[in-house]
């Protein structure tokens, strides 16, 4: 089954073509400066295409170019935010898009941009199946006691504010693969899953679902990130509006300007980890409090998953970084976690062990691969038709 993958933000397209059998990749690619140009029909000044359907024009073209006459069997759209009511992928029909659409106030820069895709698409190839996948729906297994803020009720059941979590389809794509590589059925996974790409989130998993995550109300909440601050006192934000900052300034300070670009002046960690190397000493900070406040939250989780049999790292930084991995660990010595320094300095796409026998629970390295899952999941729904 050929299923094209969308992942539509609000300026850029970027997709695949996956053969779902094969667990292949035939084409992929990246449209950009959605909005922002004229569709190349004007005075050439201005590159990218008008809107989304023009995007997808071109990806048509690009897909045809590439792979000649195919015949697509589904689309499966990652969606952002799929609120309280999406717990699984969908087909995607009017009613669904409208509700999409109705948590675009929940997640203003994504789901607008969903749902231009969807239609689209919609538009475009009218027969042709398509299903979301949401970012959030893994953790809709979230006890209440993990989701719920401290604050007046009426925050919740008036402006649905409470955790929801983010990175989802990875979480569970990468519990499955390492509940597999560890021999164990995935009902019986107790793990620590540590997605570490520009984007960060820790997940707790036990039984195989997510029962904590690190993420909240918006991917702001947790662990220190590439440009995004992550858990901070609230009370900065209100000292902060006093001071005569606006929502937009705040907003963007602490989405933009923060994480490792506050703190080290660069957002890619691995410049950051050169630059602490040769002695810069924001850098180390930089690093040293990202490793905090990851390992904190492993220790927490260890106790909210009855203990983790896994700690397991994916993502950009969790697969690629083992000098970050390695600072983590070393802060984990409480818990009996020990790396093995030839395996985790090992490079390799596989999902592997990186722990010493003698650790108390496994560490793994386990690549994430969000696409395939959007591609496996759609196929599920569309077959299950
Ligand atoms: P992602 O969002 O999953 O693509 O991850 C992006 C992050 O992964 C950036 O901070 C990169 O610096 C980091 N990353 C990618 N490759 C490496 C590498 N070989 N070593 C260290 N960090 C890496």
């Amino acid at each position: 089954m050929l299923v094209l993958v969308i992942n539509s933000g609000s300026s850029s397209l970027k997709y695949q073509v996956r053969d779902v059998a094969a667990g292949s990749v035939l084409t992929e690619g990246l449209i950009e400066k959605i909005g922002m140009g004229n569709g190349g029909d004007g005075d050439g000044e201005i590159e990218g295409p008008r809107d989304h359907a023009e995007a997808l024009e071109q990806v048509d073209a690009a897909i045809h170019a590439e792979l000649g006459d195919l015949e697509l069997a589904a689309v499966g759209h990652r969606v952002v935010h799929g609120g309280e009511r999406f717990a699984e992928p969908v087909l995607i029909d009017n009613e669904i898009t409208r509700a999409i659409e109705r948590l675009n106030p929940l997640a203003p820069l994504h789901n607008p941009a969903n749902v231009l895709g969807i239609r689209a698409i919609s538009k475009k190839w009218p027969d042709l199946p398509q299903v979301a996948v949401f970012d959030t729906a893994f953790h809709r297994t979230l006890p209440e006691h993990a989701w719920r803020y401290a604050v007046p009720d009426e925050l919740y059941t008036n402006h649905g504010i409470r955790r929801y979590g983010f990175h989802g389809t990875s979480h569970e794509y990468v519990t499955h693969r390492a509940a597999a590589l560890l021999d164990l059925p995935v009902e019986e996974f107790d793990g620590v899953i540590a997605h570490l790409g520009n984007g960060a989130s820790v997940t707790a998993i036990r039984g195989g679902k997510s029962v904590d995550t690190s993420m909240g109300f918006t991917p702001l909440e947790g662990l220190v990130m590439g440009t995004r601050s992550g858990d901070l006192d609230p009370s900065i934000l209100v000292f902060l509006g006093r001071q005569g900052w606006t929502p937009e300034d705040i907003d963007s300070m602490l989405n933009r300007e923060s994480g490792l670009k506050g703190l080290a002046g660069n957002n890619d960690m691995r410049s950051v980890v050169e630059a602490s190397e040769s002695g810069d000493a924001r850098a180390a900070t930089a690093l040293a409090v990202t490793s905090y406040r990851l390992a904190k939250y492993i220790g927490g989780y260890h106790v909210a998953v009855g203990g983790a049999k896994a700690l397991v790292f994916t993502a950009g930084i969790g697969e690629n970084s083992h000098q970050f991995r390695a600072l983590v660990a070393a802060k984990l010595g409480a818990l009996g976690i020990e790396l093995d320094a030839g395996l985790n300095s090992q490079r390799s796409k596989e999902p592997r062990v990186i722990s010493t026998a003698e650790s108390a629970i496994p560490v793994l390295v386990v690549p994430t691969d969000e696409e395939r899952a959007i591609a496996e999941a759609t196929a599920a729904v569309v077959g299950s038709r």
